[in-house]
C-alpha cells in the first residue's frame, strides 16, 4: 500500500482495485488510468461471476414456468427488485420498475406520464444543466402534446438559479425534471429543496439519479421524489438494465409504455387488461440475469458501504480539485471555491486555447482514459460558452496516484502546446 492512495485510514483503495480486473491492464504499454466513470464504471468481478454462474446454473425465463430452473431465475430476479427497493429506500417493490438504463427509465415516463396528465398548453420544466436523455424526450412529449418545455437557469458558478423557480412553477406545470448531480459540472443539486417547493406548487418531480447513485446513499422516501431514475453500468452493474422508481399512486393512474407479454393480465382481440405493478410496465422478458448482476452490484457497494464511498470520493474530489487548479491556464467548470453545493467526483476543465479532443487524445497515448466533447448536455456547453470540454470522473477505486498522473499527463501535453 502506498500512501498516496490511503486517504482516508479504514479505506483501503488498493485491495478494492484487486477486484476490478480490468484496473491492472496496461494501454500502450502503460498502466490504465481509468478517469471515465460517469460514462461508464469497471465491473467488480463478483458481478461478472454473477453473470456466468447465472447463465451456467439457473438460466430460464422468468415468471411464467413451472419449472424448476424458471422457478429459480424468477426468485433471483425478484430478489434483485427488493435488493433496488432496499438500495433506495423505496416503500415498495411494486414502486421499482426495471428498464434499460436511465434513458429508457425517462422515456417511459415521458410517454405514461405524459398520457394520463399532460394537455396542449401544459408546461414541463427542466434545467439548464440536464444531460439530453433529460431533455429530449420532454420535448418530444411537448411536440405531441402541444406543451411547453421551460427552462431553470444557472449561474455563473455553475448552481441553478432555484430563485427563479417560483416564477417557473405555475398553474399549467405537470412535472419538474431535474438532475441530482450534472454530469458535467459535479456538482450535487439542492434536490430536497427543489422538490419541496415544486410540492408547495403541486407539482411532482422526477430526480435523474445516473450521477449520484454511484456517489452516495440515495433515499427516495425522505427526499419524497415522486420518480427517480439511474442506470446499472454506472453504479458497478451491467449494461442494459437500469431502474424507475414512482410513487405508486401515479404508477396506478399511468397507462402502460409498451404492450406485449408480462404487462397483461388477460388479452382476447376485444379487450386486454394489465397486469398489476410493476409488471404493468414491464413488457417482454425482462433482462433478467442483469437484474441479477444488477443486485450484486449494489450488494457490493453496499458492504463497502455507501458512506464511506461517499466520504472517500470526495476527499479524492477535493485533492482533485487543489492539484488541478494549479495548473496553468486551466478552466475548472463549476466547482467554485466555496460554493454552497457539494462538490461531487466529476471535473470538467478545458486548458488554454487546446482543444479537448487534443487533450483527450494525448492523454489516451498515456494510459489516461477521459471523456472529452459536449458530455451528451449541449444546452449546458451553449451556456457555458464552450464547444465541449476534457472531463475527468472518479470511482472509488481512483487513488491520489490516478490523480497525479492525470496532472502530470495534462503538464505534459501543455508543453506540447
Ligand atoms: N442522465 C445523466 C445525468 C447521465 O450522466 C446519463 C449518462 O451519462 C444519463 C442520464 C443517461 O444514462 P444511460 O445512457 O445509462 O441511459
Amino acid at each position: 500500500m502506498t500512501a498516496t492512495t490511503h486517504i482516508l485510514p479504514d479505506f483501503d483503495a488498493e485491495a478494492i482495485r484487486s477486484d476490478f480486473p480490468i484496473l491492472s491492464r496496461e494501454v500502450y504499454g502503460r498502466p490504465l488510468v481509468y478517469l471515465d466513470n460517469a460514462a461508464t464504471t469497471q465491473k467488480p468481478r463478483a458481478v461478472v461471476e454473477a453473470i456466468a454462474s447465472e447463465y451456467y446454473n439457473e438460466n430460464a425465463n422468468v415468471h411464467r414456468g413451472v419449472h424448476f430452473l424458471s422457478q429459480k431465475a424468477t426468485e433471483l430476479h425478484e430478489a434483485s427488485r427488493e435488493t433496488v427497493r432496499q438500495f433506495i429506500n423505496a416503500g415498495s417493490t411494486s414502486e421499482i420498475i426495471f428498464t434499460r438504463g436511465t434513458t429508457e427509465a425517462i422515456n417511459l415516463l415521458a410517454f405514461s406520464f405524459g398520457e394520463a396528465y399532460c394537455q396542449a398548453g401544459d408546461e414541463i420544466i427542466v434545467t439548464v444543466m440536464e444531460h439530453h436523455s433529460n431533455i429530449v424526450p420532454w420535448q418530444m412529449l411537448c411536440q405531441r402534446k402541444g406543451m411547453q418545455l421551460r427552462v431553470l437557469p444557472m449561474n455563473d458558478d455553475g448552481t441553478l438559479q432555484t430563485d427563479q423557480l417560483s416564477t417557473l412553477l405555475n398553474s399549467r406545470t405537470r412535472l419538474l425534471c431535474i438532475t441530482h448531480v450534472s454530469n458535467v459540472l459535479g456538482q450535487v443539486n439542492p434536490v430536497a429543496d427543489i422538490i419541496r417547493t415544486a410540492h408547495e406548487a403541486g407539482v411532482p418531480v422526477l430526480v435523474d439519479g445516473a450521477q449520484s447513485t454511484p456517489h452516495f446513499a440515495i433515499d427516495v422516501q425522505a427526499l419524497d421524489c415522486d420518480f427517480f431514475a439511474f442506470s446499472g453500468h454506472k453504479i458497478y452493474g451491467p449494461t442494459g438494465v437500469g431502474v424507475l422508481f414512482g410513487k405508486q399512486k401515479y404508477l396506478e393512474e399511468m397507462p402502460p409504455y409498451q404492450g406485449g407479454g408480462e404487462m397483461i393480465d388477460h388479452v382476447s382481440f376485444d379487450h386486454t387488461t394489465y397486469n398489476q405493478l410493476p409488471y404493468k410496465f414491464e413488457a417482454g422478458t425482462p433482462d433478467y440475469v442483469g437484474t441479477h448482476a444488477l443486485a450484486t452490484a449494489l450488494q457490493y457497494v453496499s458492504h463497502i458501504g455507501m458512506d464511506r464511498i461517499a466520504a472517500y470520493e470526495r476527499d479524492l474530489t477535493a485533492y482533485a480539485l487543489s492539484q488541478l487548479r494549479n495548473v496553468p491556464d486551466i478552466h475548472i467548470y463549476g466547482h467554485a471555491p466555496g460554493a454552497t453545493t457539494a462538490d461531487d467526483a466529476v471535473i470538467s476543465f478545458n486548458v488554454g486555447h487546446i482543444h479537448h479532443l487534443d487533450m483527450g487524445t494525448l492523454l489516451d497515448r498515456l494510459g489516461i482514459a477521459v471523456r472529452t466533447g459536449h458530455h451528451c448536455a449541449e444546452p449546458l456547453m451553449r451556456r457555458l460558452g464552450v464547444e465541449g470540454t476534457v472531463r475527468a470522473s472518479l470511482a472509488f477505486y481512483n487513488t491520489r496516484a490516478d490523480i497525479d498522473a492525470l496532472v502530470a499527463g495534462i503538464d505534459r501535453v501543455r508543453k506540447m502546446f
